[in-house]
């Protein structure tokens, strides 16, 4: 088993660029027809820092019930879900079409993180993925429906803050009450956590076992409206008004055992399978979100003067438009090289993991190149690159920081890789 094999290994390769191509454009379609006259509507209060955030650092009641119509209008033009096994009512695509139509969605509407074409395709933290295989039918039955139309919203809450690129870290602990659980522990990180409908999250349930890190770890479904839940603040990034992530407790939380994800004491190979779509989500959003920016760049680079001369007659900005293109090429084949691998059920922890060594702060490094020849523009607001920025920034420290990646290829190449 891969750490994201879950993804449906349903297409070739040839197929899955067609496929690809033909979903993007449809996509795009219906973003354009449907999503950006929605945000257009909200007006002021999707770029306004003042009114995104409302005073306790949450998102405006309006964007988060925008997000909401965004994701059930994707519902209905089949699109949200079309990533999910079909044994759980989705469409099945595979790996490769995945990973193109995220690079594709982020190319196109770049810096992604605030606007609502960001939410018409569900992935682990927020919508129904494969993840869900291991729910039980309890479960899935009284979930599943509402969170594939886009009605519910989660969470994945894993890191603590105690346990962070450490997972054995961890402190929350869940234990037997009757025919249910009972969790009490800290989160913190957990993002889209403040507009949550539930939380996957994870508990130690045998300290022996998970002492001797050896699994004795538990994921459960927890909804966030059961007693005992509490989401003790916000955690503010990058100077905002608000933010994304949270910290949240469990006082007592009791929860049937038909909450629970998959069997007793694995939670980590549920875990694994959840942050791998991640992983697979990050390389398209990565990917698309530089390229996004280098274009911004090299349009921009043809029409500033500078000394008599465009910027792009410079030797030093074609330089670095260069670099960024050499970048952007070799980032691209890496990850299209892991989706193939993962679509064709072949075990990709080491692509995985060099691959995010590279992408992470390649991206990161073009992204900013970009912003360069931009020059105070590239600064500004008008230019809408500081959520771009930003999630690239994270991508180096979110789903496994690049130096635990580095931690992971240095096993491979020891063991001989
Ligand atoms: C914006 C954002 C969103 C996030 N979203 C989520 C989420 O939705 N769900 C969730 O569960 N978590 C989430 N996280 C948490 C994220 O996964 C952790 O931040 C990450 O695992 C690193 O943990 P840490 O911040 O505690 O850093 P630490 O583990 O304290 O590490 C600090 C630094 O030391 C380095 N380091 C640690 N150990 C080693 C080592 N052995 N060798 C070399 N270097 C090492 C790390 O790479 C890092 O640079 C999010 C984080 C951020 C910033």
């Amino acid at each position: 088993m891969t750490t994201i094999d879950h993804i449906a290994a349903s297409s070739d390769t040839a197929d899955a660029y067609a496929e690809a191509r033909e979903i993007s454009e449809g996509l795009f379609a219906f973003i354009d027809r449907q999503i950006i006259p929605m945000e257009n509507s909200l007006g002021e209060v999707m770029w306004n820092p003042r009114l995104y955030w409302r005073e306790d650092g949450r998102i405006a009641d309006a964007v988060v019930e925008g997000r909401r119509q965004a994701r059930a209008a994707s519902a209905d033009a089949g699109f949200y879900t079309m990533f999910c096994p079909e044994h759980l009512g989705g469409g099945g695509l595979g790996a490769l079409t995945y990973f193109l139509v995220w690079e594709a969605l982020c190319h196109r509407y770049g810096s992604p993180q605030t606007g609502l074409a960001f939410h018409v395709l569900a992935h682990t933290s927020t919508g129904p993925t494969a993840l869900w295989s291991q729910a039980s039918d309890e479960l899935k039955e009284a979930v599943l429906p509402r969170l594939s139309e886009g009605r519910l919203q989660g969470s994945f809450a894993m890191s603590e803050p105690d346990a962070g690129s450490d997972a054995w870290m961890m402190r929350t602990t869940a234990v037997r009450d009757g025919d249910g659980w009972r969790l009490n522990g800290t989160k913190q990180w957990a993002s889209w956590a403040p507009t949550a409908d539930f939380l996957i999250t994870f508990a130690v349930t045998d300290p022996e076992r998970f002492g001797a890190r050896r699994g004795g770890l538990t994921c459960f479904y927890v909804p966030t409206d059961a007693a005992g839940y509490s989401l003790d603040g916000i955690v503010k990034m990058y100077d905002e008004l608000g933010g994304e992530e949270a910290i949240l407790s469990f006082d007592d939380v009791r929860v049937p055992d038909t909450y629970r994800i998959g069997p007793v004491g694995e939670g980590f190979p549920v875990a694994m399978q959840g942050s791998g779509q991640l992983k697979l989500t990050k390389l398209g959003r990565h990917i698309g979100v530089a390229r996004w920016a280098h274009d911004k760049a090299v349009e921009y680079a043809k029409v500033r003067e500078t000394f008599g001369k465009t910027l792009a007659e410079h030797q030093t900005i074609q330089n670095m438009l260069a670099d960024s293109a050499v970048e952007l090429y070799a980032a691209r084949l890496m990850a299209l090289d892991v989706a193939d691998k993962v679509s064709r059920g072949v075990d990709t922890r080491f692509e995985v993991a060099a691959s995010h060594v590279f992408i992470n702060e390649g991206m990161y490094r073009v992204y900013d190149r970009a912003m360069q020849v931009l020059g105070g523009i590239g600064l500004s607001n008008d230019s809408h690159m500081m959520n771009g920025w930003h999630t690239l920034r994270v991508g180096r420290l979110s789903e496994g920081p690049t130096e635990i990646q580095r931690r992971t290829v240095a096993k491979h190449v020891l063991k001989g890789r």
